[in-house]
């Protein structure tokens, strides 16, 4: 898909189509690529984020998140672009804190590719919860006689935690403390880095 001429300053086309907007566009198919021909604004979010820097950072992250893990399944994923705008959505209406729901988002968005961690039960012998270890290799938390090299020891409440921001329970991610969150921003980057097996370039930047 190509838009012509959006960086003229007289483009509407090119001012509709700045990063963290929601547009419905019209598109013209060609040979090679389709060209855009009209765009219409439905949510623009990238005023409300650019006014924090956390908030700008954590988008980021999102963005580049969802666009590595449609590109991985190799078509248009309809469930995670939902997650996305829902997620840009709280983010700009500043719903939760932005560590929160970009860390919701992301195992969330996990979840949907179909890489689902376990929060309660053991990743790997199935043995039932809750368990204190977290490892990203096993695919979340680990009880005693299945901890390998590597495992993380997060504060108590963290995976409990994180279990209510993949469920989506607000009430209880809410309710957690500092240590909690910092602990839960760790594991969940981790455990994104691992299953996306490269780091994002924006990951780092966010501040936590
Ligand atoms: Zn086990």
């Amino acid at each position: 898909m190509v838009a012509r001429g959006v960086r003229r300053t007289s483009s509407r086309i090119g001012g509709r189509l700045e990063p963290f907007s929601l547009v419905d566009i019209q598109a013209y198919e060609g040979r090679s690529l389709d060209s855009v021909t009209q765009v219409e604004t439905i949510s623009a979010f990238g005023a409300p984020l650019s006014a924090d820097y956390q908030r700008w950072t954590a988008g980021q992250v999102m963005l580049e998140t969802a666009e590595r893990l449609t590109s991985e399944e190799g078509e248009p994923s309809v469930q995670q672009f939902l997650l996305l705008v829902g997620a840009l959505r709280s983010m700009s209406g500043e719903e939760h804190e932005a560590g929160l729901i970009l860390d919701s988002f992301l195992l969330r968005s996990l979840s949907v590719a179909g890489w689902a961690p376990t929060f309660y039960d053991c990743a790997r012998c199935g043995e039932s919860g809750p368990h204190r270890a977290f490892h990203p290799a096993t695919g979340g938390a680990v009880c005693t006689t299945c901890r390998q090299p590597g495992y993380s020891m997060p504060a108590e409440g963290t995976l409990e935690l994180m279990g209510a921001l993949l469920e989506g329970e607000w009430d209880t991610a809410e309710a957690s403390t500092a240590r909690q969150r910092r602990d839960a921003a760790g594991l969940t980057s981790s455990y994104l880095q691992w299953q996306l097996e490269k780091n994002l370039r924006s990951l780092p930047l966010v501040e936590r």
